[in-house]
């Protein structure tokens, strides 16, 4: 079956990644639920993260601004093991070492990536589509509707709630919207119940109307998640930032409120003042 994409979720994880995954599993109770600390990646020699320390908070709504090429993408490579660093430390919680795990262990344990394209599966469903990203297993694709139980289709009703969707259930993906899409992709992420949501360029593309909703959308999911929001729409991170943090050629340039960066002479010079 072709669909121009692959399951959000990789092969059967090895039991050894999965015991360090789950065991002794996540804590956040003592720090951040993300720790980047002295993270360098060269590319040939150009340093696209250049000693970067980065702590996000369990719950927390993080936007992440600065110019192009300031490192904000290879920073998400790095966390979701797209990347491996030449130099520095990457935790998940206290104890997970995501430099010791591949890109569908770090899925696994709970760190989902929403790229820039939306990837539905345009020939299904959006029920169908929720329905997939909560299997684990590709070889369920034709039984598994018949065998949700009570407690999955509540969990893919919640998330048509949370995601605006409710009314386009039976609605072929390919007939949604470009924004709706983008839902749907977020529900999908949502259904493997990450601990961490990394979101690149959510808006782009997107009418006012459709910005506004995923400005919501992403609000009433802190807490529950953390949420990283890469973006460069400044009307938008200002409807929905607490803390901003700012990339400049690979490292922070400086983190705050919106109110805090916006006024960073240094901040205006090499970003907001283009
Ligand atoms: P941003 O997302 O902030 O615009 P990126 O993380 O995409 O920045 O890129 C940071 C820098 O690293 C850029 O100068 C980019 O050209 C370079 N870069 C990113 N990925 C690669 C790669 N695979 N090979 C070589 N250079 C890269
Ligand atoms: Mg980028």
């Amino acid at each position: 079956m072709s669909h121009g994409r692959v399951l959000p979720h990789g092969p059967e994880i090895d039991p050894d990644v999965a015991e360090i995954v789950n065991d002794p599993g996540l804590d956040t109770s003592h720090g951040p639920i993300l720790y980047l600390e002295g993270v360098t990646v060269s590319f040939d020699g150009f340093r696209a993260l250049n000693n970067l320390n980065l702590y996000i908070n369990d719950g927390e709504l993080r936007c992440i601004i600065g110019p192009n090429g300031a490192g904000k993408t290879t920073m998400m490579d790095v966390i979701t093991g797209k990347t491996r660093p030449d130099e520095g430390t990457v935790f998940f919680g206290q104890t997970i070492d995501l430099l010791q795990l591949d890109e569908p262990a770090i899925a696994h344990a709970g760190i989902g990536r929403k790229f820039q394209k939306p990837s539905v599966f345009e020939q299904q469903t959006v029920f169908e589509n929720l329905e997939l990203a909560m299997s684990t297993d590709k070889r369920v694709w034709h039984t598994l509707f018949a065998r949700l139980t009570g407690e999955q289709r509540d969990v893919i009703d919640e998330t048509l709630n949370v995601i605006g969707l409710a009314e386009q259930v039976q609605t072929r993906a390919g007939s949604l919207s470009h924004g709706q899409k983008q839902w749907l992709e977020i529900g999908m992420l949502l259904m493997q119940k990450p601990k961490v949501l990394l979101v690149d360029e959510p808006v782009a593309g997107m009418t006012h109307q459709e910005t506004e909703r995923t400005a919501e959308l992403l609000v009433s999911l802190q807490g529950k998640h953390s949420v990283v929001v890469v973006e460069h729409d400044m009307e938008f991170v200002r409807s929905i930032a607490r803390t901003v943090t700012v990339l400049h050629e690979g490292s922070v340039l400086t983190e705050g409120t919106m109110d805090e960066v916006q006024h960073h002479p240094r901040v205006i010079e090499v970003y907001l003042g283009a």
